[in-house]
């Protein structure tokens, strides 16, 4: 038996209850994990909230990302003992996720957990973490180096924004941090932000060009925001989108691709090919301040998961959540 967060339908609500589960009623894989870490990230908060339509079978364990130890597997890049991480490929949405203290998975879905890298610093990076590392890698393919000026990075104090944050720094860019929290400013200085921008600011309607102000862009919000920070991007920059927290839509102009050169570069996570995921996750082994993470990541447990999920819906978790699942 072991024991799991559990999320079924009940007169149309999602609800959630940690349940004892046998191993047999897991979905089919051919490597059987011993969940040590899962994370919270904000698709994890419209699963568990049912505010987004995630999951479509129910009963359902929510998790886009977990890393732990092989317990036994039918394929042969993976032996008991191994630790390996896992995240996107639709886990935690069509297969079961990562809040439970076992996981029947796909090989091809795994990663070995790179060499000096402790689980813990791997969740705390997660799918968010790997989703930031993919974003300054589709800045650095566009072009974007530190001496070419300031980068934007929206949604700063967010966990996908916090690790963004961080990377940039490191590498030596000057990063202005957009966010709708004044009280995060001293932490996102301290994850190495030059500068702060109010989210009221990057919301504010734009012209189909404004004054020239990033050299790179990493979007986490869309809507309004990306709009401007599209219009606000100096010529031959490049914007990396990867999320919707303030929404889906995008209103802009042709203006910035047509008379400034700029890039639009979409990024995606989940089921991004494995070379591509191995690339990132050595450069965030090598490139970022593991002791930054103390200060980006929290800790929680598989009970306090329901509340941290609304939470993180109304954009009031700092960083990184990382989820305690096996002792
Ligand atoms: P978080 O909730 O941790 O961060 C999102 C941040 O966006 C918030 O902290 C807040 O930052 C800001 N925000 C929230 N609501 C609004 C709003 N209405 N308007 C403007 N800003 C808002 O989420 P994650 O970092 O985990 O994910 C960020 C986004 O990236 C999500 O949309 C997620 O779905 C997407 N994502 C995409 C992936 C991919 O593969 N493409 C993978 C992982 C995530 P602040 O308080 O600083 O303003």
């Amino acid at each position: 038996m072991f024991k799991a967060l559990v999320l079924d339908k009940v007169d149309g609500k999602t609800v959630s209850a940690i349940q004892e589960l046998e191993e047999s009623a897991l979905p089919e894989g051919d490597v059987l994990v011993e969940v040590s870490y899962s994370s919270l990230n904000y698709k994890d908060g419209l699963a568990v909230t049912g505010k987004g339509p995630i999951i479509n079978k129910f009963p359902a364990i929510p998790g886009i990302d977990l890393v732990g130890r092989v317990i036994s597997s039918e394929d042969d890049r993976f032996q008991p003992g191994m630790h390996v991480i896992l995240t996107g490929w639709g886990v935690g949405e069509r297969h079961w996720g990562g809040m439970s203290e076992r996981a029947r998975l796909k090989g091809d879905w795994l990663v070995p957990l790179p060499a000096g890298m402790s689980e813990k610093d791997a969740m705390l990076i997660g799918t968010a973490g790997l989703t930031a590392m993919l974003c300054v890698l589709a800045l650095e393919e566009g072009g974007v180096r530190p001496d070419d000026g300031e980068v934007l990075v929206t949604g700063a104090a967010g966990g996908v924004g916090s690790v963004a944050v961080a990377l940039l720094a490191k590498h030596g860019y000057r990063v202005t941090a957009a966010t709708g929290r004044e009280s995060e400013s001293d932490y996102l200085h301290r994850l190495g932000a030059t500068h702060i921008r109010s989210r009221e600011e990057m919301s504010a309607p734009s012209k189909p060009l404004e004054k020239q102000l990033w050299s790179g862009v990493i979007d986490t919000v869309g809507s309004k925001v990306l709009a401007r920070a599209l219009a606000e991007t100096s010529y031959g920059g490049t914007v990396a989108a990867c999320g919707l927290a303030g929404g889906p839509e995008l209103e802009t102009s042709v203006m910035p691709f047509i008379l400034r050169n700029v890039r639009l570069q979409g990024v995606d996570s989940v089921v991004c090919p494995t070379a591509r995921r191995e690339q990132a996750w050595q450069r965030l082994q090598s490139d970022l301040d593991l002791a930054l993470l103390g200060d980006v990541g929290q800790e929680i447990t598989l009970e306090q998961v329901p509340e941290y999920a609304q939470k993180i819906i109304r954009g009031e978790v700092r960083g990184r959540t990382l989820i305690k699942v096996g002792e």
